[in-house]
C-alpha cells in the first residue's frame, strides 16, 4: 500500500477467472466440477463471456443461472454492444439482472468480418454500454437498492488493434471511468512492462479505477498464435525461442506454465491490482498454473477474501 500513488482507491488485489458458456452437452458435463474448484478459491467474481459461438446472451444467462444456483461464485456477465440492438441489450440486462447477475463487463465486441462498424440502433462503443448500464440501474429502485452494480470494461496493455495509438486508447478508457465503469480488465499482453505503462500513463490520466491484468496460461507455442490472434500483436521472437527444439507436448506444457507464472510475478512486482486468469474451462491448465505461481511464492489464496455475496434477486 504505501507504493500506492495518492488518489488510487485500490484496497486488496482482485482475483477473478474467466469462462465460456459450454457450447456442447461433454463440455457442460465438465462445468460442475470446474466452477466446484474455482468456487473453492474464493475468488472476487466469475467472468462469464458472450459470443456467437456460444449462443450470444442465451448462452450466457443459462449458464449464469446454473453457476447461482449450485455456487456461491459472483457471476460477472460480458456484454458487448454487437450482441443486439440498444433495445436487444435493454431486454437482456433485465433478463441477466433477474438470473442474479449484479457484474457486468461492458464491451464492444469484435466487428464481424469485412465491417468498420456496427448496424443502425446498435450502441457504436463500450462508453455508451457503460451508461445504459448505470442509467438503467437509477431507474430501477429494486436494483440499485440491491447495491451498486459492479461494470467492468476492457484496457490495452499493448494497445487496441483499431486507435490510433496509446493517447486514443487512455482518452477511451478516461471516458469509460467518467461514464461510471468501477474497474477494467485487460486484452492479453506478452511483455509485462506494457502493464507497468499502461498503469503508469493512466495514473497521469487521472484513471484511478483498478487495472486488472488478463492471464492467458501458455501451454506450447500454437498457445501462444491464438493469444496473437485474439490481441492482434505478434509473437516476440524471444518467447517462441524458448520452445526451440521441445518436441514432447509434457516439456512445451511446463516451459509455457513457467513462462505464464514468470510473466505473472513480473505483473505482480508492478503493483497489480489483481489478477484475472483467463480459464478457456481447463481445469488442470488452471491447477497447473496456480501451483507453477505457487512455487515462485504467489499464492491467490493470500489474496484476502470478499465477503459471501448477498443474494439477488432478493426474493430467491
Ligand atoms: P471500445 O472501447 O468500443 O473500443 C474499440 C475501438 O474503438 C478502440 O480502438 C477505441 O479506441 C475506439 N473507441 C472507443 N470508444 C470510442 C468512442 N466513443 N468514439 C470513437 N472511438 C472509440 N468480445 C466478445 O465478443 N465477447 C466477450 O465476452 C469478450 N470478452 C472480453 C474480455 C476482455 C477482458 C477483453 C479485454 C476483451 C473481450 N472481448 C470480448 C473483446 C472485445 O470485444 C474486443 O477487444 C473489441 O474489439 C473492443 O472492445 P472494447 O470494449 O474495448 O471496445
Amino acid at each position: 500500500p504505501d507504493r500506492l500513488p495518492v488518489g488510487r482507491r485500490r484496497l486488496r488485489r482482485a482475483l477473478s477467472f474467466e469462462v465460456i458458456p459450454p457450447r456442447s452437452p461433454a463440455q457442460a458435463a465438465r462445468m460442475p466440477r470446474l466452477l466446484k474448484f474455482l468456487d473453492s478459491l474464493g475468488p472476487d467474481y466469475l467472468a462469464v463471456t458472450s459470443s456467437a459461438t456460444s449462443n450470444w446472451l442465451q448462452g450466457t444467462a443459462d449458464f449464469i443461472a446454473e453457476v447461482t444456483a449450485t455456487t456461491t461464485l459472483r457471476p460477472l456477465a460480458h456484454l458487448a454492444c454487437t450482441a443486439g440492438t440498444e433495445a436487444e441489450l435493454l431486454g437482456w440486462i433485465d433478463h441477466l439482472l433477474g438470473v442474479g447477475v449484479r457484474g457486468f463487463l461492458a464491451i464492444r465486441g469484435d466487428y464481424p468480418a469485412g465491417q468498420t462498424s456496427l448496424p443502425a440502433g446498435h450502441l457504436p462503443h463500450a462508453d455508451a454500454l457503460v451508461s445504459l448500464l448505470r442509467r438503467i440501474e437509477n431507474d430501477n429502485v429494486a436494483c440499485l437498492a440491491a447495491g451498486r452494480l459492479g461494470i467492468g470494461v476492457a484496457a490495452y496493455p499493448s494497445g487496441h488493434p483499431e486507435s490510433t495509438g496509446p493517447e486514443e486508447d487512455l482518452d477511451v478508457l478516461a471516458a469509460k471511468q467518467r461514464n461510471g465503469a468501477d474497474f477494467a480488465i485487460t486484452q492479453l499482453f506478452f511483455d509485462p512492462t506494457a502493464y507497468s505503462r499502461l498503469r503508469r500513463r493512466a495514473e497521469h490520466a487521472g484513471i484511478i479505477i483498478p487495472i486488472i491484468p488478463g492471464i492467458l496460461p501458455i501451454t506450447d507455442p500454437r498457445r501462444l498464435h491464438t493469444m496473437s490472434r485474439l490481441s492482434g500483436l505478434p509473437v516476440p521472437d524471444g518467447l517462441l525461442a524458448r520452445f526451440d527444439g521441445i518436441s514432447d507436448p509434457a516439456s512445451a506444457r511446463r516451459i509455457g506454465l513457467d513462462i505464464t507464472a514468470e510473466h505473472t510475478a513480473a505483473i505482480l512486482e508492478h503493483d497489480a491490482d489483481g489478477l484475472h486468469f483467463y480459464t478457456f474451462n481447463d481445469q488442470n491448465t488452471t491447477e497447473d498454473l496456480l501451483t507453477a505461481l505457487d512455487q515462485k511464492g504467489i499464492s491467490v489464496s493470500s489474496f484476502p477474501p470478499q465477503p459471501p455475496p448477498r443474494r439477488w434477486p432478493p426474493s430467491t
